[in-house]
């Protein structure tokens, strides 16, 4: 399955069926697993075997699923979890501890913010913003000595800035840690951290994955390539022994294509608990299947959509990293040469109550707090996910009041700039 292109890998990758078995990916329904003899459960539980026992560990729809996520960023494992939210936090907390640093793009999720900035503080674990614009000399002052990760976004949700990878990846490898990056917004059809340096890339898979807005979940993905015996003392979780595993250590056991997502998986699920049921791993599957026909077309109304928006007289800035002229076209370009997404931000030139009277008008864009939905839809994120913020919070954050943010869903392009064009002339 190694040299299969991305097309084939979203219908294909992940499950082979034997002869005569089902060929769409099964839904196993099923909390638990049987055995012959406790002998034979117990090898899964000591690790020894790999295996199913319960479902809140493992389960084998799951797996079929996370593994065709894993092939698509060409990495060495993957794991689902029970949304994006779990798979950020996973993917930080199975590194970092109480007393630990990561350093964050400032330019991310609003979710992914306060999970980082309120939440994770809470537990101990330390943040510094960098902005993803920031020079090597300002990133590098962000290190400490107990700095554990690198954390950004492709393209981030909802300011559309693209993560210069290579510029992250150096500054992080050079203090020996790992980059963690969300890559939801872009899909590994488009974008493949992996290749530019990218150590661990994370999904909020409710968006173009699933594609459909019938399943909230996440993926975990790792590349295998970083070294957790190099900096053994900074990673003592996966390089000394798990006292609640008899003693295994995961970096040796597992070596580097394992031993994160086996550590993860076997810790973190087993004591959180944050799984994604079997029923949505199938629907997940379900949008997977299309994920690259389906980019195209996001990525086609996204680009028309901006192109009409920044022609228009009313509009103050639009944002869309595929548009040349934007600010990260050139870094799009390089890391993401055939699309985007179809997410499009713009101000209007008249403030926040146009911004609120031109969503009004709207018929095909629903308002709806959702992005990257075959559905088209749209918000204002100063009245609905960041209203709790001032407006110099809002500016800070990329997120002015007269911001508004468009996902281009799989309509056709003369509806959908029919349907804005219309908004513009109501207001
Ligand atoms: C939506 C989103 C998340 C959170 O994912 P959920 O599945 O809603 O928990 C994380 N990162 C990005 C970039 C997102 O767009």
């Amino acid at each position: 399955m190694k040299n299969w292109n991305v097309e084939t890998t979203c219908v294909q990758g992940g499950y082979r069926p034997g002869n005569g078995e089902p060929r769409q990916v099964p839904i196993v329904q099923s909390t638990t697993f049987k055995y012959d003899t406790s002998e034979d459960m117990a090898k899964l539980f000591d690790l020894e075997a790999s295996g199913y026992f319960y479902t809140r560990l493992q389960n084998p729809t799951n797996d079929l699923v996370a593994a065709k996520i894993a092939a698509l960023e060409g990495g060495t494992a993957g794991m689902l979890t029970s949304s994006g939210q779990a798979a950020n936090f996973f993917a930080i907390f199975n590194i970092a501890n109480s007393g630990d640093h990561v350093v964050s793009s400032s330019s991310i999720y609003g979710g992914t913010f306060n999970l980082f900035n309120v939440t994770m503080r809470k537990m101990g674990i330390e943040f510094t913003f960098v902005s993803p614009d920031c020079t090597p000399e300002e990133l590098e002052a962000a290190f400490r000595p107990n700095t554990k990760a690198v954390f950004g976004e492709s393209i981030a949700n909802p300011a559309l800035t693209v993560l210069d990878f290579e510029k992250f990846a150096r500054a992080a490898h050079a203090h020996g840690v790992p980059l963690i990056v969300d890559n939801t917004f872009p899909t590994p059809v488009n974008c493949r951290p992996i290749e530019f340096g990218v150590d661990i890339v994370t999904h909020s898979t409710t968006k173009y994955m699933d594609g459909h807005g019938t399943a909230v979940g996440g993926a975990i993905v790792d590349s295998g390539k970083f070294d957790w015996m190099a900096h053994a003392d900074k990673f003592p979780g996966l390089t000394t022994p798990d006292e609640s595993y008899h003693g295994i250590t995961y970096a040796e056991k597992f070596g580097l294509a394992g031993a994160f997502i086996t550590k993860c998986t076997a810790q973190l699920m087993r004591d959180f608990g944050s799984i994604q049921s079997p029923q949505n791993a199938f629907y997940l599957n379900l949008g997977l299947e299309s994920l690259h026909v389906r980019m195209a077309q996001h990525c086609k109304n996204g680009l028309a959509l901006a192109k009409l928006l920044a022609n228009d007289p009313r509009v103050e800035s639009v944002s869309y990293p595929g548009l040349p002229g934007d600010r990260y076209y050139e870094t799009a370009r390089k890391y993401m040469p055939n699309g985007t997404c179809g997410v499009v931000s713009f101000c209007l030139k008249d403030g926040r109550e146009a911004a609120e009277e031109f969503m009004k008008h709207l018929k095909v864009f629903a308002i709806e707090t959702h992005v990257a939905d075959a559905r088209s839809c749209c918000l204002h994120p100063a009245s609905s996910t960041h209203r709790q913020l001032t407006e110099e919070e809002l500016i800070a954050c990329g997120v002015p009041g007269s911001l508004i943010r468009m996902s281009c869903g799989l309509e056709g392009t003369e509806d959908l700039l029919a349907d804005v064009q219309n908004a513009l002339d109501a207001i």
